[in-house]
């Protein structure tokens, strides 16, 4: 759109916020007009937003290939185009029961008989959604889900580092949708920050701790509630004498898919030590059977952020400089790591636990690999960091798996598999301390953009009343 400032540099402040507020103030007069979009519109709206990520799969695959150099093109399906899908399709499978008011047992402290008590859920009027680069179509099209089946509207601000996936969905956005349905605007931070300050009804945010602290300031002054789905130091622990082949199967294929970008990615594996040199041998066998002849293997996704590269060969660097075992799987030429866009996947055996790359989320084929004595220690390494997204534990039983689940906080777990929480699409998602707050996906989506509104009636006839002058049989009414 004319409107787009594609080189937000060149737009004065006093532009950005104009073109904000035009936009904001053009999806409030909408919702002014149908505050309560009935549901055959919700899910014409969901229709045309999955529509219009089925019909455009070429484009999405292909603008995010040319955000991230190289991108295999099931990496994207996976990424970029299941997400929205799933969620959209479940979303229109099952608005009918969500918009249904919620009937309450009418529990009211006086004997009401007769009284009615419900849940009507309302819509909240226009959302922000902001996102980031590493899923760029995905994670801006995805909550689109919930908004959109609880009735309402939505800008969408999606991330500055993926230029021509931020176009696309601009150009497709328009194709489908009034502006005062759902809209794109694009730009980098000084437009991020002014989004983050508009007074929406709610503002979800997808990306980094450090940015979601001012996003949560700047929604304060609004007091706009805000969804914030981070990341964190996603472990997979293998239990003691698990099969290990199976383990390095899925620790590969996760760690490896989108290069280790992902939120919900694996940061690190805790295994045990009596399992560890076997592990790590797997390991190695494995990754040189899937990704043979490795800088050219179409299989290997890029690592096309300059700062991405800089920051995780600094955390390999480090590593070794504090005395961790390294082992490099891919080609490389160790001075220029950091200028390698098919990131070798770095083992870090046992690093020391105050190593950079044990301090912040990894996001990207660099995988710690600490050895353990009991789950009581592993327990005690996870908690004793911030809360992470996710947590895997595969091959244990059902005792350890329920001492996990109540020793350890987490957004959310999988047993024996990776992910897999998060596909369920009747599973609240998101995040616990740092890792986030809120959540979205599914039902859980539907209500974090609603307005639960308690709706009351008292009975028909009603017997009590409390009308001075007060007396003792009222008294004891209300003491029953
Ligand atoms: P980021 O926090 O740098 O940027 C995210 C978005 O915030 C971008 O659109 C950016 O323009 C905007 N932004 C930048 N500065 C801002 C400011 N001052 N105010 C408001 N908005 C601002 O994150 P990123 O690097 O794009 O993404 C990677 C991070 O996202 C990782 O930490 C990852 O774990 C997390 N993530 C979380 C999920 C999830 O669902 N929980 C999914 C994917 C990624």
């Amino acid at each position: 759109s004319t409107e787009t400032i594609q080189n937000t540099s060149a737009a004065s402040a006093d532009e950005i916020q104009r073109m904000l507020d035009e936009k904001l103030a053009l999806q409030r007069a909408a919702v002014e007009k149908e505050p309560y979009p009935e549901l055959a519109v919700r899910k014409d709206r969901l229709q045309r937003a999955l529509d219009a990520t089925l019909k455009n799969e070429k484009r999405i695959v292909e603008a995010t290939q040319a955000d991230f150099g190289h991108r295999p093109e099931l990496t994207v399906l996976l990424a970029d185009l299941m997400f929205p899908v799933a969620a959209l399709k479940h979303a229109i499978k099952n608005v009918d029961r969500w918009v249904r008011p919620e009937k309450r047992r009418a529990d009211f402290p006086m004997n009401l008989l007769g009284a009615k008590a419900y849940v009507f859920y309302q819509p909240l009027g226009v959302v922000g959604i902001v996102a980031p680069w590493n899923l760029p179509f995905g994670l801006g099209y995805g909550p689109l889900a919930g908004v959109l089946a609880a009735g309402n509207r939505a800008m969408i601000k999606p991330s500055e580092l993926t230029p021509a996936t931020s176009q696309l969905m601009e150009d497709i956005t328009a194709e489908v949708f009034d502006p005062d349905e759902v809209t794109v605007v694009q730009g980098g931070v000084d437009v991020a920050s002014r989004f983050s300050a508009l007074p929406f009804d709610h503002l979800i945010f997808t990306g980094s701790a450090p940015v979601a602290r001012h996003v949560m300031r700047a929604a304060a002054d609004n007091l706009t509630p805000v969804t914030l789905e981070l990341g964190g130091k996603a472990p997979v622990i293998i239990a003691e004498g698990a099969d290990l082949d199976v383990a390095v199967e899925k620790i590969v294929n996760y760690k490896m898919g989108n290069a280790g970008q992902a939120c919900m990615g694996i940061d690190h594996v805790m295994v045990h030590h009596s399992d560890r040199d076997k592990f790590v041998e797997i390991l190695k066998s494995k990754m040189a059977e899937f990704f043979p002849d490795y800088a050219h293997n179409p299989d290997v996704c890029d690592v096309f952020l300059p700062n991405q590269r800089n920051r995780l060969a600094g955390l390999v660097k480090d590593a070794a400089e504090r005395g961790a075992k390294i082992d490099l799987i891919g080609e490389y030429d160790l001075e220029k790591l950091a200028e390698t866009w098919k990131f070798p996947l770095a083992l870090v055996i046992d690093p020391p636990q105050d190593a950079e790359v044990m301090k912040d989320e990894i996001f990207g084929p660099v995988l710690p690999i600490i050895s353990y004595d009991t789950l009581e220690t592993v327990v005690e390494r996870v908690n004793s960091g911030e809360r992470p997204l996710a947590l895997y534990f595969l091959g244990g039983n059902k005792e350890q798996q329920e001492y996990l689940l109540r020793n350890t906080w987490s957004g959310g777990v999988t047993f024996d598999d990776i992910m897999l929480h998060a596909l369920t699409q009747d599973l609240p998602f998101g995040g616990v301390g740092h890792s986030g707050m809120g959540r979205y996906g599914g039902h859980a989506g539907f209500k974090t953009f609603s307005n639960p509104k308690a709706v009351a009636h008292p009975p028909k006839v009603n017997l009590i009343k409390m009308n001075p002058p007060y007396n003792d049989k009222m008294s004891a009414m209300i003491r029953k």
